[in-house]
């Protein structure tokens, strides 16, 4: 009976430290794995009064293991943690499951008797053991609760790995989501940073979806359409603009796709219907998902356009005023020289009435002479014709009109213009002496113009030697180069050019009293209009040469 009782009150604590072992895992839930054992050796050695409890935890990424040892102050108060775990070490390493084994102190040395147990499947998690200087350790029931409290501690400490894991999982994931709002916030700030920037611009920027809507459109954008960002997102943009495109829509995309990039001008007309011209940069990119977007940065150049075209269409007037002034100018010369060329035109019609008179006295009275008469009327036909001629190339010279190109020879506009101007000549004792190349060849020129230029060269001779000492001699020249080329040159032993020679050939420039100072720029204009060159020279020992060449080869036309 007594063994009875004995038994019952064993097993009796038994179930107790079983139940205690049992409840382990909800004490060990959330925490380390050093930890558990801890408080699982504590408990162990407590309850089985060990005199050593000893974990090894191996490390899942390949760490080094964690070793927990407990000692009982009681029975070993001096054995040194390290040298404890060093002594079963050695003995684990033999592979030996239960034995004895001497603990290293420095009060000397104990034997302990020794049991070990695996934590998991292999000691993959690890390994319990447990040992006591008593000799008739470890009992049937110390190994059964040693057992079950190392399976216990098996299941307690993977779960613990698991939710370690799981929890520096979590945390990784926290962490790479807390970057990534960080740069994400970064972004948007810079985004928001270009889009104000962009808005600062005074330029028009938008940015449409290749082939599609609008995306983007700055504050200039606003600003020069009067569209809002509002009313211009999602929108087409020409048909937004009414852009007029000097490509059509397929070349334009087409070369947009070639060249990355467009620059040209466009037409386009704001909200409230006005037509401005902007000069268009426009730029292929692509986004990040590789979607194709173009950015147009567009600038009003619609007051530089109509600026320009108002200072061609002032150029044009002063253009077509320059050219009623020589026409002016060239009116106002044959005015001056009314009284020379009348005495021009008065000589032969004298002369023709004369020859008419006598005509008319040889056939009078009773035996005309006819053969008299004949020569007569033949005389005075020859004035009459050359009076004409005279009159048609003044009024030739006043015809203003478009210039006409003609067969010209030069040689002939030279002796016409001499016979214009002899009177003129004769009257400031000036002797005209000539020199014309017999074969010069004729060539396409505008004769009217020619004479106008012969015309100024000349009265600009007599004029600068009309005060001037000394013999008054005006030559002429005609001769043609070696390079297919006339050259006409006017001397005169004159004044000379003045100090501001560079400046003869301006408009306007002169120096004379009534001078228009046209004369020369209009000759050289007409001169360069045939191909040719103008250009004057100082004469020694006084006087001054006028130049100019004509082409014979091609028309200038
Ligand atoms: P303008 O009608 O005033 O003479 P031009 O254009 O014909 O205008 O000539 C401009 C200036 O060039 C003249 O005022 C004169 O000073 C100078 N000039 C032109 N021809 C001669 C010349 N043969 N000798 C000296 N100076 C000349």
């Amino acid at each position: 009976m007594e063994t009875t009782a004995a038994e019952v009150k064993r097993l009796q604590s038994c179930i107790n430290d079983l139940i205690s072992v049992l409840a382990l895992p909800a004490i060990w839930s959330g925490n380390e794995p050093s930890q558990i054992v801890g408080t699982l050796l504590d408990v162990l050695l407590a309850m089985l009064r060990l005199d050593l409890a000893y974990s090894r935890l191996s490390d899942p990424s390949d760490g080094p293991p964690i070793e927990v040892v407990r000692l009982s102050q009681r029975q070993n108060p001096s054995a040194l943690p390290q040298e404890v775990s060093r002594a079963l070490d050695r003995w684990l390493s033999d592979g030996q499951t239960t034995s004895r084994v001497v603990i290293p102190s420095h009060a000397g040395e104990a034997e302990v008797a020794i049991a070990s147990f695996s934590l998991g499947l292999q000691d993959e998690v690890g390994v319990l053991v447990a040992g006591s200087r008593r000799t008739d350790f470890p009992t049937d029931i110390e190994l059964l609760l040693l057992r079950v409290a190392a399976n216990q501690a098996a299941i307690g400490l993977q779960e613990a790995r698991r939710s370690g894991d799981q929890k520096r999982v979590a945390e990784a994931l926290e962490r790479r989501v807390a970057e990534r709002t960080s740069q994400l916030t970064d972004l948007n700030e810079e985004l928001q940073q270009q889009a104000n920037l962009l808005d600062q611009a005074h330029d028009a920027i938008f940015v449409w979806e290749f082939s599609r809507t609008i995306v983007y459109w700055n504050r200039g954008a606003e600003h020069l359409y009067g569209f809002s960002r509002a009313e211009a997102i999602g929108r087409l943009g020409h048909d937004l603009l009414n852009t007029e495109h000097p490509m059509s829509t397929t070349e334009f995309e087409a070369a947009l796709e070639r060249d990355g990039e467009w620059t040209g001008e466009l037409t386009q007309t704001t909200r409230d219907g006005r037509k401005i011209i902007v000069e268009s940069r426009q730029v292929m990119m692509r986004d990040k998902d590789g979607r194709r977007l173009v950015l147009e940065t567009n600038r009003d150049i619609t007051d530089r356009k109509q600026a320009e075209a108002e200072q061609k269409r002032a150029a044009e007037a002063l253009r077509q005023a320059q050219a009623d002034l020589a026409h002016v100018s060239r009116s106002t010369t044959m005015g001056e020289l009314t009284a020379s060329l009348a005495h021009e035109v008065n000589q032969p019609i004298t002369a023709s009435v004369t020859n008419a008179n006598t005509c008319v006295r040889w056939l009078a009275g009773e035996t005309p002479n006819i053969e008299e008469a004949r020569e007569a009327a033949i005389r005075s036909a020859k004035d009459g014709t050359r009076a004409a001629e005279i009159i048609s190339r003044i009024r030739l010279l006043f015809k203003k009109g478009a210039t006409e190109r003609e067969v010209v020879d030069v040689n002939e506009v030279i002796r016409e213009m001499i016979v214009l101007l002899r009177g003129e000549a004769t009257r400031y004792a000036v002797s005209i002496r000539t020199d014309l190349a017999a074969d010069l060849p004729q060539l396409m020129a505008d004769r009217v113009q020619l004479q106008q230029v012969m015309l100024n060269l000349i009265m600009n001779s007599i004029d600068a030697m009309k005060d001037a000492d000394g013999t008054r001699e005006l030559a002429i020249k005609s001769q043609q180069t070696e390079d297919e080329q006339l050259l006409v040159s006017v001397s005169d032993t004159g004044v000379g050019l003045p100090v501001q020679a560079n400046e003869i050939f301006n408009a306007f420039f002169t120096t004379k009293l009534q001078g228009t100072g046209l004369g020369l720029s209009i000759s050289r204009s007409i001169i360069e209009s045939h191909g040719g060159r103008l250009w004057a020279t100082e004469n020694s020992p006084r006087g001054a040469s006028f130049y100019f060449t004509l082409s014979t080869k091609v028309d200038p036309e």
